[in-house]
């Protein structure tokens, strides 16, 4: 056990023989779950709809023919709602040889909830990709990459093999489920975290809807395929596992599925880059990898004077006595 930091040079993975580096090309098909719930109301809203179907109706098919072509799996996080309203999109999926992974059953906000509520989001987003897809999936992504420190012992129960939300590594490697705290010192479980990084995300570069999301810019796709070069480059040389998180309504898009198949072109050309499922890298690390990570719990610190609240969206900060 370890609660040591992750620095460039000490993530603790050693691939497979032939590869250096590891990549993978993640889709999140949120359509329109995302969209209600943040307002359920959104769903009286014709054209926004429509914005966030282009995923399943039209941006998946055109996927799966560049990951075909490209001869690249990728791993798909499905809401369960999704897998409901398109079954015949996500059977596709499943046809075209990719990883079947879970995001939730209505992309619900994770944030301050129960672990009671959270385990039946979890149970009724398998029971939808089960019933959907004949899929049990071993992988996880939470809504919005917000997991809570008892996710992970949520996942342990049901059998997942890794999650995908956390943002503090390089490369993926094995954590406790319980965060280290009294309370959860006791299980002694654990699971792969594969991490992500929000400059690897095509929402912060193209996502845009008026009074919905986005700050207005639509990057130039030669733009964003320089970015994300350059972090695959950099991932590539130390030797760490570059994880891209698309959404079909937004990348799937004209240009900018054309760059994305330019960047999948100039990774898998990148000498012993690993261009694999979430679910190969996840079996890699767990049979290769000794090392448990423990996350430190975070707690307010408190100590004289201390005492800044958020209330009302405003910080208030007391007088120092
Ligand atoms: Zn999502």
């Amino acid at each position: 056990m370890s609660t040591s930091a992750f620095a460039d040079s000490q993530h603790p993975i050693t691939w497979p023989a032939g590869f250096t580096a590891a990549a993978s090309f993640t889709f999140d098909v949120d359509a329109e779950s995302c969209v209600i719930a943040h307002d359920p109301t959104s769903t009286r809203r014709m054209s926004l709809m429509s914005h966030q179907s282009y995923g399943p109706k039209v941006a998946v098919p055109r996927l799966l023919q560049i990951l075909a072509r490209q001869e690249v799996r990728g791993t798909f996080f499905i809401p369960g709602f999704t897998a409901e309203s398109y079954p015949d999109v996500v059977r596709q999926i499943v046809d075209g040889g990719h990883e079947i992974a879970h995001h939730g059953y209505l992309h619900e906000p994770m944030q301050g909830i129960d672990a009671a509520i959270e385990g039946s989001y979890l149970d009724r987003g398998l029971e939808a990709l089960e019933k959907v897809a004949g899929v049990r999936p071993v992988g996880y992504r939470a809504p919005w990459w917000e997991l809570n420190w008892h996710s992970p012992a949520l996942l342990a129960d049901r059998g997942f093999l890794y999650d995908s939300s956390l943002l503090d590594g390089d490369a993926p490697y094995r954590m406790s489920v319980a965060p280290g705290s009294p309370s959860g010192a006791s299980d002694a479980r654990d699971i792969v975290e594969i991490p992500v990084d929000w400059a690897l995300d095509d929402w912060e570069q193209y996502a845009f809807y008026p009074g919905v999301t986005g700050s207005g810019v639509i990057e130039s796709p030669a733009k964003v395929l320089e970015m994300w070069t350059l972090e695959a480059e950099a991932h590539h040389s130390q030797e760490s596992c570059f994880v891209l998180t698309n959404h079909p309504f937004i990348s799937g898009r004209p240009s900018k599925a054309v760059a994305l198949e330019q960047l999948i072109e100039r990774v898998k050309g990148m000498d012993g880059m690993w261009v694999t499922t979430l679910e190969q890298i996840a079996e890699h690390t767990k049979a290769t990898v000794s090392e448990v990570h423990t996350h430190a719990r975070i707690d307010v610190p408190t100590y004289p004077g201390a005492g800044a609240r958020f209330k009302s969206g405003q910080v208030q900060v007391p007088a120092l006595n």
